[in-house]
């Protein structure tokens, strides 16, 4: 076990990470005396026993320093050093227990789990950041389909499917606006998958972070 000042362990996540999610959890971390001040050592991330991710961390007296390196795709390697602050709870037994404050600017949120991407952040940025940046890449052509739909008379919601003809819609109208309606549809389906990647899915956060003095 590490003690104070005797740093240098390795650590290891047990959960695979077929998701390409890498996330810490505080109450691992306390049981690894980890959150000790002056401990440093490292986390690593396995996957059929073959390391996939590591971080370096140190602790001290009310936060941790996590240092690592990252990329998006085949993009630069970029090197990431902030601190994630500590808060502490009473327990109803007696004793107390640790929290991470989400490091993402604004946020600051009470959590057990950080997931790593860029940054490590709390799972509502991450939903966050997937949310605003569907939006941008697929959200206006999926606006824009529903648009058609209600000029077809049509369900709105691209998954639901098409439906007839309006009886009083020339065909060859219909046909134009169907067109349109397919392409754009395609369009959201590209934003979308690009999306569901998740890669470099918290960039934008990660140039906000707060980066407070030591
Ligand atoms: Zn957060």
């Amino acid at each position: 076990m590490g003690g104070r000042g005797s740093g240098n362990h390795w650590r290891y996540g047990t959960r695979s990470t077929t998701d390409e999610i890498r996330s810490i959890d505080v109450r691992r971390w306390a049981r690894e005396g980890m959150l000790r001040p002056g401990y440093w050592g490292g986390w690593r991330w396995l996957r059929d026993g073959q390391q996939v991710a590591s971080i370096r961390m140190r602790a001290e007296a009310d936060r941790v320093i996590l240092t690592y390196r990252h990329r998006t795709g085949e993009g630069e390697w970029k090197d990431e050093e902030y601190p994630i602050f500590l808060d502490h709870t009473p327990c109803r037994l007696g004793g107390s227990r640790p929290w991470f404050l989400c490091p993402a600017r604004g946020c600051g949120r009470r959590v057990a789990i950080l997931y790593g991407g860029t940054i490590f952040a709390c799972r509502r940025c991450h939903h966050l950041a997937y949310d605003s940046s569907r939006e941008d890449a697929g959200g206006r052509a999926t606006r824009r389909a529903d648009h058609i739909r209600m000029k077809l008379g049509w369900q709105p919601g691209i998954l639901n499917g098409d439906g007839p003809k309006p009886k009083w819609m020339r065909w060859r109208t219909f046909d134009r606006l169907v067109e349109r309606h397919d392409r754009y549809v395609h369009r959201s389906w590209v934003g979308m998958a690009v999306k569901l990647r998740m890669t470099g899915l918290l960039q934008q956060l990660g140039g906000d972070i707060e980066r407070k003095k030591r």
